[in-house]
């Protein structure tokens, strides 16, 4: 790709090619990338899969970097695991966003799951993690996926008391997951579930977006009897430490998450019990 059609955030300095994610006011975090494997326009996004030196191969939704093939399982497999594992039995389960494949290729692991729907707006993504970063999606080919290209703002308002565990897999609060962060949306997210159901979401960074955070705990809060929070590191992310928030209709069953018993990178049974052991900070905001 020449110089003068590379988007912005990517530069070519002294024969070098960098990524800049330069959203931020006050923090640049810069990626040096070896190639540029899949460049495309969708009708929402910029989608790039991009070779780095130090994280392999990235996913960037408009300069972004979304999952990658060094730790992206880390951010998949927690997303994933720890609602599977609470819900006493998972049979369909609903993914919003996700169009990585990664969370639904770790949902796949569970035998009683019956049916998967990822519900990704942009097509694209799926198609480029598919070929391009199989590090992350695994070429998941499972029956039990079903992908749905739709607004996941649009899908969930025409479902009612339908799915056990709900992923909502977003990228961050800008652009088309904007609305994925709304109290509206986690209303619809309750009134699909069902009565014993749950749900998780990504909160984004306690250290840089603590106010995303505390927003999304309050609104999942409202509506949901038990609210529980949960992090990981996740390198890729600004700030390493990465939260998650799960809204349950019925009180969880923490003792589940000793039974782990799948095969996995990060998760493990250590590693879901002391998730949800948060920093004093964290407490202090949220609790
Ligand atoms: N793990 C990543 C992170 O935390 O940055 C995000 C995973 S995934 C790539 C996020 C996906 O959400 C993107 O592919 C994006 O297209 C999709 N998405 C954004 N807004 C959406 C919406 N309103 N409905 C469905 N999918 C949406």
């Amino acid at each position: 790709m020449e110089n003068k059609l590379l988007p912005s955030y990517i530069k070519k300095e002294n024969g070098e090619l960098w990524l800049t994610e330069d959203e931020r006011e006050n923090l640049k975090i810069s990626y040096r990338i070896k190639e540029i494997i899949y460049s495309e326009k969708s009708p929402f996004q910029h989608v790039m899969i991009l070779d780095s030196y130090d994280f392999g191969r990235m996913l960037v939704l408009d300069g972004v970097v979304q999952t990658t093939s060094i730790d992206g399982h880390i951010y998949n497999e927690m997303i994933s695991h720890v609602p599977l594992s609470l819900h006493p039995s998972p049979k369909k389960v609903l993914i919003i966003g996700g169009g990585d494949c990664g969370a639904a290729r770790e949902v796949t692991k569970y035998a009683e799951v019956e049916e998967i729907h990822l519900v990704e707006i942009d097509e694209l993504v799926v198609r480029a993690c598919k070929e391009h970063l199989p590090e992350v999606s695994g070429n998941l080919s499972d029956p039990r996926v079903q992908y749905i290209y739709k607004d996941g703002v649009q899908f969930i308002k025409d479902h009612v008391n339908t799915y056990d565990v709900i992923i909502i897999d977003s990228s961050d609060p800008i652009g088309p997951a904007q609305v994925l962060f709304e109290y509206d949306f986690y209303k619809s997210v309750h009134r699909a579930l069902k009565d014993d159901g749950l749900m998780v979401c990504q909160s984004q960074s306690p250290i840089f977006h603590m106010n995303v955070l505390k927003q999304t705990y309050a609104n999942i809060r409202q509506l949901f009897p038990h609210v529980h929070v949960y992090t990981a590191t996740v390198p890729t992310y600004p700030g390493g430490l990465w939260s998650f928030t799960i809204g349950a209709k019925i009180p969880v069953s923490f003792e589940r998450l000793e039974t782990f018993d799948k095969e996995a990178k990060y998760v493990n049974k250590e590693v879901l019990k002391h998730c949800f052991s948060l920093p004093q900070f964290m407490k202090d905001q949220l609790i």
